[in-house]
This record gives structure tokens, sequence and C-alpha cells, in this order.
């Protein structure tokens, strides 16, 4: 099963995604993770990505793809993958997709987290005040300006895969507990209906 997992700063899409790649034993490819990875390898890529980062600002399109699209050609994603925080633009889903089709696959779930925005920032910054090392993209003026980047950029492809009839909303306010018993509803009626 090929998943898109897309949320706002601070949804808990992170926690979801690790327990969803658990109950379903496919790889966890978060786009976040690989560019931390690639700034703490100091790598050419990392010195390329580390101000986009530290800004909150999305890293250029095409280094993102090409990335991801590295990844995805790993003989552990055959099977399937959830991929967290890819895409989060219209270029990148569209980069994706011609991805996808060239392999004669696509995606199949894209599940949409669902929470209130002031709860959002609440989250965030006590995140980051709880942390003996929080991130540094976790302040208030950079929190601002991942939502406001959400809103721009990552939300408009949703209504391109709504269209396709794959999107689905997750409300992610609750227990832990309640939001993955919501993300497994999801993924069981999928699994059931394609066999
Ligand atoms: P995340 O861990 O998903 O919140 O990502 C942390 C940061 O990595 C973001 O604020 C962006 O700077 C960058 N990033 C992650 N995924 C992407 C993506 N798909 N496109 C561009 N930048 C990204």
């Amino acid at each position: 099963m090929r998943i898109v997992f897309v949320g706002p700063p601070g949804a808990g899409k992170g926690t979801q995604s690790a327990r969803l790649v658990d109950y379903l034993s496919i790889p966890h490819i978060s786009s976040g993770d690989m560019l931390r990875a690639e700034i703490e390898a100091g790598s050419e890529t990392g010195k390329q990505v580390e101000q986009f980062l530290s800004a909150g600002k999305l890293v250029p399109d095409q280094l993102m793809v090409s990335l991801v699209a590295a990844r995805l050609i790993q003989p552990d994603c055959a099977s399937g993958y959830l991929l967290d925080g890819f895409p989060r633009t219209a270029p990148q889903a569209e980069a994706l997709d011609e991805i996808l089709t060239a392999a004669g696959r696509a995606v199949d779930i894209v599940l949409e987290m669902k929470v209130p925005e002031s709860i959002l920032v609440e989250r965030v910054l006590s995140r980051a005040a709880q942390s003996d090392s929080p991130r540094s993209d976790d302040n208030e003026a950079t929190v601002h300006d991942r939502f406001e980047t959400y809103r721009n950029s990552t939300e408009p492809i949703l209504g391109y895969y709504r269209k396709r009839g794959i999107c689905h909303e997750i409300e992610g306010v609750g227990t832990m507990e309640e939001v993955t018993e919501r993300i497994h509803r999801v993924v069981d009626k999928y699994r059931l209906k394609s066999g």
C-alpha cells in the first residue's frame, strides 16, 4: 500500500506515521528525517538544505524530488511505503505521480490529519519548551511561517487527491489511541476492498 500522510506541523503526523508503518510493515519515508540525516552527515545536499530547514522554509522541489525518487527505488519500497512530509507542493505531487505512473503504480491512500490551528501552535511550542534539545525550527516565528507554508503550498495538493477520491480526513484531536484507531479504520477498509 502506498500512503501519503499530510498534516500541518504539530498535528502528530510523525507519531501516527511511526505507528502505521509498524501496523502495515512498510517503510516510513519521512522527508524531514531524510533532510536532517543529510545535514547530520555533512553531505553536499546537507549543506545546501541547512538554511532552509532552520528558517522553516521548504527546500527546492527539484532537490527534494530527487532525494525521494532515489529512496523509492530501494528494494524495501517494492510493496509499499508511507510518505510522511512529501509531497508538500503541487510540483512535488506531480513529480511523484510521474515517478509512480512510469512504474505502473499510483498513490493508494492519502491521509489528511485535521487539527485546529490554535491547538497546533500550542503543541509545537510546548514541545520546544519541554525538549532538552529543541529543533531549531520550533520557535514561534518559524511555527507561524510553517503554517503559512502549509496553507499556501501543501493544502492545495489535497484538492488534487480529493478529485481522485483517495483522500481521507483524520480527526486529529483525541488521545493517541483514538487517532490511531481512526487511521486503522481507513486502511483496513482499503485492504478489504482491494483484497
Ligand atoms: P518536517 O520534519 O516534515 O516538519 O520537515 C522539516 C523541514 O524540512 C521543513 O520545515 C522543510 O524545511 C523541510 N522539508 C521537509 N519535507 C519537505 C518537502 N517535501 N519539501 C520541501 N521541504 C521539506
